[in-house]
């Protein structure tokens, strides 16, 4: 149903990852990308760790000493987004609404960059790939990081995800399987 509304193609991302640890970022600063917006919530720290980790702050210094600019992206509430950003001292957009375009508007007049400067990462494909490529931006699609304790509305979303993960199959079958290798 949601592939007939969006068509397929918004739901496939630019590239998968297994975590953001293993993203080439030199090579999409070589690309022409400026700006990450980071998803928090199963792509950075699971749900109930509300602080960056030590290797997660030495990979962002090592992103921004890249050139790029970092924004937290996140649909959760302000208080838990802020706590994270402030932490790592970048901006942040909190109550993003992803997949609605409202957020990402508002984080790419925070980095006044146009969108092909932007690189979008997160973990799940019916917010953050959606709502990336819904807005003209490149995606990377990690794994997420804990799928336990993740919210009610999340696992519903987790199940469509499933069925147009399948619906890839046929039509994309590199990011078919791509996705398929770092889900295991
Ligand atoms: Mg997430």
């Amino acid at each position: 149903m949601l592939t007939f509304i969006f068509g397929l193609k918004k739901f496939v991302p630019s590239d998968c990852s297994l975590d953001v640890y293993h993203i080439d970022y030199q090579q999409m600063f070589d690309l022409g990308k400026r700006v990450i917006f980071f998803d928090i919530d199963n792509t950075l720290v699971p749900y109930d760790e509300d602080l960056p980790t030590q290797p997660l702050k030495e990979l962002f210094a090592q992103i921004k000493k890249i050139g790029f600019q970092i924004i937290f992206m996140s649909n959760n509430h302000k208080k838990r987004v802020k706590k994270f950003a402030d932490a790592a001292g970048e901006r942040f957009v909190a109550n993003s609404n992803k997949p609605l375009k409202w957020g990402y508007r508002r984080a790419k007049k925070m980095a006044g960059c146009p969108n092909v400067e932007v690189l979008s990462v997160g973990d799940q494909i019916l917010t953050d790939v959606l709502g990336s490529r819904r807005s003209g931006l490149d995606i990377i699609l990690v794994r997420a990081l804990k799928k336990k304790n993740e919210k009610w509305f999340t696992k519903i979303n987790r199940r469509t995800e499933s069925r147009i993960i399948a619906e890839m199959k046929e039509k994309y079958p590199d990011t078919y399987g791509k996705i398929k290798e770092i889900m295991e």
